[in-house]
């Protein structure tokens, strides 16, 4: 291989999915940005292709045994890939891991953290997993690290505002004149008609927490010895303390709403030990250290001024200016990586790689600016340029301009989606992609419209003093009857306004979010969006044949692959292989079923067809309507049994639109549905929002796309910055206002 050829990975003959025998060469050490409608083949060069042989190659290097344990991954359909270095995919798929993952276990900084606390915290208290709540030795014994515990909801127990003669006791068995009630009456003694507000703080402490005590009573003129406790300290010693599980079912339903799930009273949610929670540096805790912001923590830490310490703080400010450098200075060490969004999940993994040492590296980055206001696009590409100046291949999927201009080498897939995509239209730099005929180069040219002849609202609904997570006492009004866009920099409030507290009240709105569709792996488009019913019904009704053999769940299906199509094969000492099922050649019926025919076409035929062709091909008026409105949403390059579990984010997105466009007087909330849409599809996507709308419905959008803000009726502006310099509404309006407010960011990157 010449000297020259040795600095580019070099793809021959690519033909996964629907790539049409692609040959290209990716620079090595440069950014490489991957760009195309939707479903032209972008992933299936990146992901399907390039991913996709890296991983085996890697794989190879394990022992037979061990790669057992690995996810199969077979030789993706290609002539030859050269010059290629291990990848690293950094990718969406949102951080799980439960209560104890959190951004600073994640991101390696707990444990540098845990190690300054055991070199200079005051007073010393030995080890650094002494610090841990993952460690038997650091966690809070009272709720083993969680920080939650279970708890009387004071508020559904009782109520300050009545006397107990009024019934101020609301836990069952309590009622007035009951036994208990009687029991508390007489053991205080407490004035029944007092209203328990009114009480001093003594006597409510009584009432409410009083440790067991026997108590002289008098009953029918008998004195008794009888055992008293206050009303909630007796409900926890009964019901929480002692597995509620033990009692019978009955009982259970009864207390279950007066127990809620809160912070653990003896850590106060911090999940460590007292011991722990004592040591200090500079006056603050361990705990008190992981709940402040990033952009504060920072600063904090760079106060600490001793020698001992040095190395470790400056291990810690590195990389919490990661942090800071890619806009997520507003999130917290403490918080669970299983509450973070895609785009925060993407970026956290970039950071922990900024952080390591490896080079010549191939990163993959899929869409990373999902999540990020035009504001802070400048952040992710200075992040990325840096990956690339330490000696890594950098490729990337992505839309957005901002992000596609800083690419040292641009590959625009296409020329349209589906078969009629998969070629490659143009290879460059970005000037030359502004001069290309293609989709993108057409699109990069064109400037903002602001919308001027806005809707008028047909009412509105209220959220009155919004306080959850960052949120500073909003009052906001959503007007329905039209398109409005929540937008506003990362982590300034947007999900928790409208997918938390607009959403906790509203829960009969139609929520079109990214989430993965379809429980089994034979749901495809057909079945998701109830075409397969139609189609069944039509091939029974013409071949005059019961409906159920053309289901491949069932009994039509071909038995040596279960309906699947393919067939896994071991071979003891090679790679398992995913081969066509050779009795039914992929088409995953029975020989019988597949000589019925409608139209001409057999089900396996159908199943084949794209949205587009299927449209031609049907005229069940149920059938069209359902095919148009995938289509509507820019599907028309999908076929019509194409696994559910192959389609992306974006494509899941619009799929569960297609399916919600008929209904009529709702409310439809969307998260970002402009993710893994090229420029040229977001006009489709507005059509939709448009048409719903004039049907009556109320559309509200969490959105950073400039040309969907620009295209709102009415625009709500979080902000003025993320966290808790967020929380606020700096901006209701419309698009030719908001490029006049003064305290709206959003505004400026209209203009
Ligand atoms: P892009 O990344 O540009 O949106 P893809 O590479 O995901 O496009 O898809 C290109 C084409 O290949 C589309 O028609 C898509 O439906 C199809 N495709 C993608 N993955 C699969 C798969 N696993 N099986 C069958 N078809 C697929
Ligand atoms: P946006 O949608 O505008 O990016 P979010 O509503 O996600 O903003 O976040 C607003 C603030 O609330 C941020 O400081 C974020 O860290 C915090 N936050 C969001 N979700 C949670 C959660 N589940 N637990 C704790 N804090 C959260
Ligand atoms: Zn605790
Ligand atoms: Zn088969």
């Amino acid at each position: 291989m010449s000297e020259l050829n040795q600095q580019y990975i070099v793809i021959s003959g690519a033909r996964e999915n629907n790539l049409k025998n692609v040959s290209l060469r990716i620079p090595k050490r440069r950014i490489t940005i991957f760009t195309g409608v939707s479903g032209s083949g972008k992933s299936s060069i990146v992901f399907d292709t390039i991913a996709a042989e890296s991983t085996r190659l890697l794989n190879e290097n394990f022992s037979m045994f061990v790669r057992n344990f690995l996810p199969r991954v077979p030789q993706p359909d290609t002539d030859a890939i050269e010059n290629l270095s291990m990848a690293v995919i950094v990718d969406q798929k949102r951080l799980g891991g439960g209560s104890h993952s959190t951004m600073g276990t994640i991101t390696d900084i707990s444990p540098i953290l845990r190690l300054l606390f055991s070199r200079v915290g005051q007073p010393f208290i030995g080890q650094a997993n002494m610090f841990s709540f993952n460690d038997p030795q650091g966690m809070c014994p009272e709720c083993n690290g969680i920080g939650r515990k279970l708890g009387v909801d004071t508020g559904k127990a009782v109520d300050l505002s009545k006397s107990l003669n009024e019934g101020a006791i609301m836990l069952p068995d309590y009622s007035v004149n009951s036994w208990e009630w009687n029991m508390v009456v007489q053991a205080g003694p407490f004035d029944p008609d007092k209203k328990l507000s009114d009480y001093s703080e003594d006597e409510l402490e009584q009432l409410l927490f009083a440790k067991a005590r026997k108590v002289q009573m008098d009953f029918a003129g008998k004195a008794m010895n009888i055992t008293v406790e206050g009303v909630l300290e007796k409900f926890t010693n009964k019901y929480i303390k002692q597995d509620v599980k033990t009692k019978s079912e009955r009982t259970q339903r009864a207390v279950a709403p007066y127990i809620s799930e809160g912070p653990c009273s003896s850590c106060r949610g911090a999940r460590l030990s007292q011991a722990a929670l004592g040591c200090r540096i500079n006056g603050l805790n361990i705990a008190e250290l992981s709940s402040m912001e990033v952009g504060q923590l920072i600063r904090v830490i760079r106060e600490i001024d001793d020698p001992v310490a040095a190395p470790i703080v400056k291990s810690i400010t590195e990389r919490l200016e990661h942090l800071v450098d890619i806009g997520l200075d507003y999130l917290t060490l403490d918080r669970e990586t299983d509450t973070l969004s895609g785009g925060e999940s993407q970026r956290v993994k970039m950071v922990k790689h900024l952080s390591g040492s490896l080079v010549d590296v191939t990163y993959i980055f899929d869409e990373p600016s999902v999540g990020l206001h035009p504001r802070d696009v400048h952040r992710l590409n200075e992040l990325l340029q840096k990956l690339r100046d330490k000696g890594n291949t950098v490729i990337v999927v992505e839309h957005d301009p901002d992000v596609i201009k800083l690419a040292d080498h641009i590959v625009d897939v296409g020329p349209h989606a589906g078969s009629r995509g998969g070629s490659i239209v143009y290879e460059g730099s970005f000037q030359g992609l502004l001069e290309a005929d293609t989709l993108t180069g057409t699109h990069m040219k064109r400037s903002l419209q602001l919308k001027r002849d806005c809707r008028q609202p047909s009412g509105k609904l209220s959220i009155k003093d919004a306080t959850l997570h960052n949120l500073q006492n909003v009052s906001v009004d959503i007007p329905t009857g039209v398109l409005t866009v929540v937008t506003g920099v990362a982590g300034s409030g947007k999900s928790t306004l409208i997918n938390e507290v607009f959403l906790g009240r509203h829960p009969d709105a139609i929520v079109i979010d990214q989430s993965a569709v379809g429980v089994s792996t034979r749901s495809n488009p057909a079945t998701y969006t109830g075409i397969m019913d139609d189609v069944r019904k039509a091939f029974a009704s013409a071949n005059k044949v019961n409906q159920g053999l053309f289901s491949f769940n069932s009994k039509g299906a071909c038995e040596n692959c279960q309906g699947l199509g393919v067939v896994y094969t071991d071979l003891a000492f090679l790679e398992s292989v995913k081969l066509p099922c050779e009795v039914c050649g992929g088409r995953r019926f029975k020989e019988e079923v597949l000589s019925y025919k409608l139209n001409g076409k057999s089900i396996a035929e159908v199943l084949e067809m794209t949205v587009e062709q299927a449209l031609d091909f049907f005229q069940l008026k149920e059938v069209v309507r359902k095919l148009q409105a995938m289509s509507d949403v820019g599907l028309n390059y999908v076929t019509l049994g194409q696994p559910l579990s192959t389609l992306s984010g974006g494509e899941c997105q619009r799929i569960k639109l297609a399916s919600e466009l008929h209904k009529k007087g709702s409310i439809y909330v969307m998260d970002e549905p402009t993710t893994g849409l090229h420029m040229s599809d977001i006009g489709h996507l507005l059509a939709i929002m448009n048409r719903l709308v004039d049907a009556g419905n109320t559309v509200i959008v969490i959105e950073h796309n400039l040309d969907v803000i620009s295209q709102a009726d009415w625009i709500i502006d979080m902000g003025p910055d993320g966290g808790s310099r967020g929380g606020q509404v700096v901006f209701e309006g419309t698009p030719a206002q908001i490029i006049d407010a003064e305290h709206s960011i959003t505004g400026k990157y209209l203009m």
